[in-house]
């Protein structure tokens, strides 16, 4: 049994506060729980993997002190990391979608390659300080059509990346849906829901500008 804390059994040790997100245009923050992502969302990113774009969409997982919305140092052990940008939902009560953001999954690509060949899990890949890269959360309204988003990125200055939530396999809701099949979704929770085609390299030293034209624009450097 899983214990419950009382004044009987306090913890051995403190841990880690709860991290925040900021929420643009209001003081209130977002609390972080897990860190969700989807791979091979965007059928044109699958082929440019060399993957076959009818295998259906598949979940892993980042560390939630993976996550940042500022600038990050060069991993360790890379020499290819790459950024994915991705449109990021932010999970509320009751499985609501309570908000959504532009993140960057963040990707040492040799681990992940080396993991696929080797038929091991990509956590080493995936899951480093700082690769969830994500911007401050907007509230979400039903006026909202996530299939109306633009996603954009530009390395230093040059544009990388600029695809189109319309082309995404899964939408939100079915994410979620499926997600909520055997993981139980709670609020607080970060989704990352794949990436579109043109992901590339990153160098020490590069600015990565993301941003949703007429939501949002967010910017981090590589140390
Ligand atoms: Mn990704």
């Amino acid at each position: 049994m899983l214990k419950k804390r009382t004044i009987s059994s306090k913890p051995f040790f403190e841990i880690d506060k709860q991290i925040y997100l900021p929420v643009k245009g209001s003081n209130s923050v977002f609390p972080l729980q897990s860190i969700y992502c989807v791979g091979r969302n965007y059928a044109a990113h699958s082929i440019e993997m060399g993957e076959d774009e009818r295998v259906p969409p598949f979940f892993f997982s980042k560390a939630s002190w993976a996550i940042t919305n500022s600038d990050l140092n060069y991993p360790l052990d890379t020499k290819n990391l790459q950024y994915e940008v991705e449109l990021v939902i932010a999970v509320g009560p009751d499985a609501s979608i309570f908000g959504f953001g532009i993140g960057v999954d963040l990707t040492r690509r040799d681990l992940q390659k080396k993991a696929k060949i080797e038929g091991k899990p990509w956590f080493r890949g995936k899951s480093f300080p700082g690769s969830a890269v994500v911007s401050p959360i907007i509230l979400f309204n039903e006026t909202i059509k996530f299939e109306d988003l633009k996603l954009r990125l530009l390395v230093n200055d040059k544009l990388k990346q600029n695809g189109s939530c319309y082309d995404m396999i899964w939408s939100p809701k079915e994410i979620m849906c499926q997600l909520s099949r055997d993981n139980t979704l709670k609020p607080g929770d970060l989704i990352f829901t794949g990436t579109p085609e043109g992901v590339g390299k990153l160098e020490k030293g590069d600015d990565v500008s993301i941003s949703i034209p007429d939501y949002i624009n967010h910017k981090f450097s590589i140390l």
